[in-house]
């Protein structure tokens, strides 16, 4: 990766994480199945849980991909990124959530297309609850694969006194869900086998993309998570 003289990271080429080695939290697969920390399910629910948990982690081939980008400009609202191709503009609360970078790196994890379709098989065999666990399954390796690309952005970030922001995603806080058109543009040469839908769906559905700013480490701490200064009290996303 490059440093700039204005202090921005960059790097021409996006970078493929082919293997996530973290294992499998179940207790986030918990959380997304909508059981509070500290909750344990019933030993007759244990078993079903354990049975589909390992069936859908062995199908899951949790992949990413990203690519930092020098910030031209920004504004509460905008953000002005140099690709290769030219200039990218995205809207949203650019303010709030990358307002410290000085860099964007633009990603895109998934779980991969197994856990969907065994999910999918689940569901037309009306074995709802398996289908469920599989689903949860799904969203915590698109999890993982998006904490790989954070791990990386980080180790690259911090020899220049760098860190990186929380993730910014289409369709969350503020950003519209179109704006996925404008990250995907970037990976228009390359890309790990997700997909946009004219909605602006990800396939496999288990997948997640956003944006993580790169800037000044004391700067990034001081500005905190936007969700401190966010009014929406009952939010479950808050972090
Ligand atoms: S509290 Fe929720 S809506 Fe508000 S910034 Fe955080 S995640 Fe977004």
């Amino acid at each position: 990766m490059t440093q700039h003289s204005s202090g921005a990271l960059s790097e021409r080429q996006p970078r493929i994480i082919d293997q996530v080695d973290a294992a499998i939290d179940r207790g986030e697969v918990l959380r997304y199945l909508g059981y509070p920390i500290g909750v344990s399910p019933n030993a007759q629910l244990q078993s079903i849980l354990d049975r589909w948990i390992e069936e859908a982690y062995r199908l899951a081939t949790p992949r990413a991909i990203y690519v930092v980008l020098p910030v031209v400009e920004k504004d509460r609202r905008r953000l002005w990124l140099q690709t290769s191709g030219g200039v990218v503009e995205f809207h949203g609360a650019i303010g709030e959530f990358l307002g410290a970078s000085r860099s964007v790196a633009a990603f895109i994890a998934t779980a991969g297309p197994g856990v969907v379709r065994l999910a999918g098989e689940l569901t037309s065999l009306r074995d709802d609850l398996a289908a469920m666990v599989v689903n949860a399954v799904g969203a915590e390796r698109a999890e993982a694969a998006e904490a790989a690309v954070i791990d990386q952005l980080r180790e690259q970030a911090e020899p220049v006194g760098f860190a990186p922001t929380l993730p910014y995603s289409p369709g969350y806080c503020g950003m519209e869900l179109t704006e996925q058109t404008k990250l995907f543009s970037l990976f228009d040469r390359e890309n790990i086998g997700v997909t946009l839908t004219p909605e602006c769906l990800m396939r496999p559905l288990k997948s997640v993309s956003g944006l993580i700013g790169l800037g000044p480490a004391e700067e990034i701490e001081e500005f905190g998570s936007p969700c401190d200064r966010c009014e929406l009290r009952n939010c479950a996303m808050r972090r």
